[in-house]
């Protein structure tokens, strides 16, 4: 299953009212500091699609009592926003990273560009209101007319400072997502998008990492993510074939196992404490196998010395 499939089955729809939880991560903020690294933590979170449950409320309470402590949501409005932050407050879980989808900033036409910059806006709007980490935001997959890359970058900065002044404003922050190359060809890798966040010059601006695309493109996935230092808040988590972390082996029993160890060296060093999210397939029982992976996932964090 690529991005394009994962956007389409998690789109949130409108709702009800308002609450704040103990676990709503920190909104952006006037200053992108560096964040101490014995400020860092696993907060386990997955993608609403991937629990069981047959409302929002069930798969908050199933994902609860797996050891999730936050939610990563799709595109929604503010009515959606209102109706996700109180459904989250009462059941005691944060909310994530809102997965939107594709913003086409880097599009040829200076017209889709400008609707473009207005939707991600709007979709900061949303994510403000929902007590969310931010917008996930792919600029281009393939498939998408854009730009090359020089041309689009100098684009996408003349653009930034307008949607980073609007990020901070509400509270909010776009999350720019690095995709391996099979998928979209502007941002393959987390230092080239961490460059973008930085001379942006605004703390609305930030960015990911999915290990699963970090397994493509990365040679280290510790010094991806030191090169995204203070940038990163937001993680996707898949193994090497995009099922739950540690499932590897159960379609292939004979090759390694996908680690994570040396990307959560990364993450404790950089005193990260923005939510792990699961945007994957899970073989087996969800009920079953989503806290097996997050045992995993604790053991592997537990590993990662520094
Ligand atoms: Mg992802």
């Amino acid at each position: 299953m690529d991005r394009r499939s994962f956007f389409k089955t998690s789109v949130v729809g409108a709702g009800a009212v308002a609450g704040l939880v103990s676990t709503v991560p920190s909104p952006a903020t006037a200053e992108e500091a560096p964040r101490p690294p014995e400020n860092a933590m696993l907060k386990l979170c997955s993608q609403e699609r991937l629990v069981p449950g047959k409302n929002t409320e069930e798969r908050l309470e199933n994902l609860k009592n797996y050891g999730g402590v936050g939610m990563e949501f799709g595109a929604m409005d503010v009515n959606g926003a209102k109706d996700i932050k109180k459904k989250c407050a009462d059941a005691g879980v944060g909310v994530a990273a809102l997965c939107w989808g594709t913003f086409l900033l880097i599009a040829p036409e200076a017209e889709t560009r400008r609707k473009a910059v207005d939707t991600l806006k709007g979709a900061l709007d949303a994510a403000a209101e929902a007590g969310s980490t931010g917008v996930i935001c792919v600029p281009a997959f393939h498939g998408d007319p854009q730009l090359e890359f020089y041309e689009a970058k100098k684009v996408l900065l003349d653009l930034l400072p307008e949607v980073g002044a609007h990020a901070a404003q509400v509270g909010s922050r776009v999350l720019f997502e690095p995709l391996n190359r099979g998928e979209a060809r502007f941002l393959n890798q987390l230092a080239l998008t961490a460059q973008i966040c930085r001379d942006s010059g605004s703390p609305g601006i930030a960015m990911m990492g999915d290990f699963y695309h970090m397994g493509i493109e990365e040679t280290s996935d510790e010094g991806a993510i030191l090169s995204a230092g203070p940038h990163l808040h937001h993680i996707h988590l898949a193994s090497r074939l995009r099922f739950l972390p540690g499932q590897d082996r159960t379609k292939e029993p004979d090759k390694p196992e996908r680690r994570f160890i040396d990307g959560f060296r990364g993450l404790k060093q950089i005193g990260y404490h923005d939510y792990c999210s699961l945007e994957c397939t899970c073989q087996g029982d969800p009920a079953v196998e989503i806290p097996k992976s997050f045992a995993f996932l604790k053991s592997q964090w537990e590993q990662a010395a520094v």
